[in-house]
């Protein structure tokens, strides 16, 4: 099955929603393999937003990833970048669809509550960049059957 990377941002933590998001990922059939708090620093920042280090919010952005610790967590399913990606919903929240994550929970764009990978291939990228493969399980919950037709698992 495939994994994918989230970031509970600091406003989501800020905001006490740390559980509403998480809950809608397990409710979806998601599963946690991965999770911990950390705080992220301007090196670890620099690699994981490289392709936005010569914007001008870029500053803003990493000061508001550095407000509050994070929590960064690893999600486990069939398609589950695409699916957690959806559910996300558009960077800027006053445009993600009701429904999203973004769309429900977030008046911004910076201040966008989660940040999720956006291809198998940097999945991959962003599991090993913050985590270390000791802190991934890769177990199937007893729930596995009532998730997924046995040709789908
Ligand atoms: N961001 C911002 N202003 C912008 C674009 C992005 O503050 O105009 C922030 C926002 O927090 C976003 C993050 O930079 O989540 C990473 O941007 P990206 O384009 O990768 O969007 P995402 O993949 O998070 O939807
Ligand atoms: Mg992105």
């Amino acid at each position: 099955m495939e994994q994918t990377f989230i970031i509970l941002k600091p406003s989501t933590i800020t905001r006490g929603l740390v559980g509403d998001v998480l809950t809608r990922f397990q409710r979806k059939g998601l599963i946690i393999t991965g999770i911990k708090m950390m705080r992220l620093t301007d090196d670890i920042l620099r690699e994981h937003y490289a392709h936005l280090v010569d914007r001008p919010f870029f500053p803003s952005l990493l000061n508001s990833m550095k407000a509050t610790p994070v929590i960064v967590a690893v999600l486990k399913g069939n398609d589950a970048v695409a699916v957690v990606r959806a559910m996300t919903g558009a960077t800027n929240c006053r445009k993600a669809a009701p429904g999203t994550i973004r769309g429900d929970f977030g008046m911004s764009g910076q201040e966008n509550i989660i940040h999720a990978s956006d291809s198998p291939e940097n999945a991959l990228i962003e599991i090993a960049r913050f985590f270390k493969p000791d802190e991934i399980y890769d177990y199937d919950p007893i729930v596995l059957p009532a998730i997924y037709a046995p040709d789908e698992r």
